[in-house]
């Protein structure tokens, strides 16, 4: 059985919990599923370790994430083939999550020795300078999709700052979490420093939430989770940043090859079995270059390898548990019963596990629920347009605003329109979303706070003024 890490001990909790591998659909492990007493004494636990380790220098504190990322970067391919049958996402794709958790720990290593205060001129005279102080123990609540990556993208910075962390995977994914808790003991950094606790998020994540010794919650989730989450955290004016839903638009002028955007629209919605919060789910084309991108992208779509996490040339798991299958093929017909047409995929395949092919509605219009609603699944809408401002208020139109691509070779009309599209984060001409260095989150109902590069210093931290009386 795996076990929660609570400071330096391994506690097999208040029953356990049966993870499933999606692509077998049987039982690929045993965790420990905290208790409300453990989730306290792993609070306890990281108030008890914040005392020295917020006293270390940024520089002392770098070093031990040094040695924290080479231990994962030395380990990486294990903790690739756990996330590979724990999430079911294709080898090629964890392998690459695994590099990228050790490249997030060694940027914040080597990040927070560079997060300077600022010496002020104040009108009075003396001496004003700003310092960064670390918020306290800090609750970080993550979901199923991309367990290690989201996990990494806040213990890092948080840690690097001098906070102290608990931190409650997603149920349906806790192996690699608490494969790292393990590490970071390993790599010296101090027991309570980082404490991984698996349990109901109902139970065992909302009472994190409410904890009165809990200085902040960074949180990744469905958008009505983070609703509840923020509502309970105002109750002790508790920092939360959260990072939401999306219902991405991917907006294509008929300028563009048309071919290659289909093969990266294929791509940005179906990566991760369409699990994905930047999933550019939203297919908006101008009306000219309708036929020929259907033509291409359910081509394209078509061709994607659906199959076994662990066979590499394999380009699309399963879904990760029948319950999420089942959603998208709800909407698949929701979207039919609007009156979109599916073009393609939607199937199961014949074998056991959680598999579904790739599907594409096309004909997808504004008040339609596949359009404004967030499927997380393998599940394309394609919609139309013909002005540039139909394009900018489409791509507008929901309540979410995480991310976007935007294609056209005219240069004025793409920063026109990206100027326009509000998203925390828009790729012009391509598909990532993700950049280490560089801000990323959401606008309106997508999230607050925003995660990676040295933003993410700044959200684990309090700026604090001191100012010197001279005269
Ligand atoms: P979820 O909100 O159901 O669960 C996320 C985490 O919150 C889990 O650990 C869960 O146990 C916990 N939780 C659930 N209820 C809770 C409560 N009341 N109090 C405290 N914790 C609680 O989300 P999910 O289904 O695991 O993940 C999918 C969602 O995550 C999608 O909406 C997706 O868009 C979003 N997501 C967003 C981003 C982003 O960066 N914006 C990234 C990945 C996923």
């Amino acid at each position: 059985m795996y076990k929660l890490l609570i400071g330096d001990q391994r506690r097999t909790g208040n029953g356990a919990i049966t993870v499933i591998e999606p692509a077998t659909g049987q039982p690929l492990a045993e965790v420990a599923a905290a208790s409300p007493a453990d989730l306290d004494d792993a609070v306890a636990e990281a108030k008890r370790a914040f005392a020295t380790w917020s006293k270390l220098t940024p520089v002392a504190r770098g070093e031990m994430l040094y040695r924290f990322a080479e231990l994962v970067r030395a380990h990486a391919e294990e903790l690739a083939v756990l996330e590979a049958r724990n999430v079911g996402k294709p080898i090629a794709d964890a392998r690459w999550e695994a590099g990228h958790v050790a490249e997030t720990i060694r940027y914040y290593a080597g990040a927070v020795d560079k997060f300077f205060g600022h010496t002020i001129s104040v009108k009075k005279g003396g001496l004003d300078i700003t310092l960064h102080v670390p918020l306290g123990v800090v609750g970080l609540i993550v979901p199923w999709n991309f367990p290690m990556v989201i996990a990494t993208w806040k213990l890092a910075p948080a840690l690097a700052c001098g906070n102290t962390v608990v931190l409650k995977p997603a149920s349906l994914t806790p192996l690699t979490a608490l494969r790292l808790g393990e590490l970071a003991l390993e790599a010296g950094i101090p027991p309570g420093v980082l404490n991984v606790v698996p349990g109901p998020g109902g139970e065992i994540g909302q009472r994190l939430v409410a904890h009165p010794d809990v200085a902040k919650i960074g949180f990744t989730g469905e958008t009505a989770t983070g609703r509840a989450i923020m509502a309970t955290a105002a109750q002790h004016i508790k920092r939360v940043g959260l990072e939401l839903g999306g219902k991405s638009p991917n907006i294509i002028f008929a300028d563009v090859d048309v071919e290659l955007v289909a093969r990266e629209a294929a791509n940005s919605v179906f990566a991760n079995a369409g699990q994905d919060c930047c999933a550019r789910s939203r297919i908006l084309v101008e009306r000219t270059a309708h036929q020929r991108f259907l033509e291409a992208f359910v081509r394209v779509t078509e061709s994607l390898v659906v199959g076994d996490p662990l066979d590499e040339q394999t380009q699309m798991g399963p879904l990760i548990s029948a319950r999420q299958r089942e959603i998208s093929e709800t909407y698949i017909a929701v979207g039919q019963s609007e009156g979109a047409r599916q073009l393609c995929g939607g199937q199961r395949l014949p074998r056991p596990g959680f598999f579904l092919t790739p599907a594409i509605l096309d004909g997808g219009r504004p008040g339609m629920r596949v359009v404004e609603e967030e499927i997380f699944g393998p599940v394309a809408v394609v919609m139309t347009f013909d002005t540039e401002e139909e394009a900018i208020e489409l791509a507008n139109g929901t309540i979410y605003g995480l991310s976007g691509s935007l294609w056209t070779n005219d240069l004025k009309r793409g920063l026109r329109v990206a100027q326009a599209v509000r998203t925390g984060v828009l790729s012009v001409n391509s598909s990532t979303s993700v950049h280490l260095q560089a801000p990323f989150g959401g606008m309106k109902q997508s999230g607050l706070g925003r995660e990676l590069g040295m933003h993410a210093l700044e959200q684990y931290s309090e700026v604090r003024n001191i100012y010197f009386e001279t005269q």
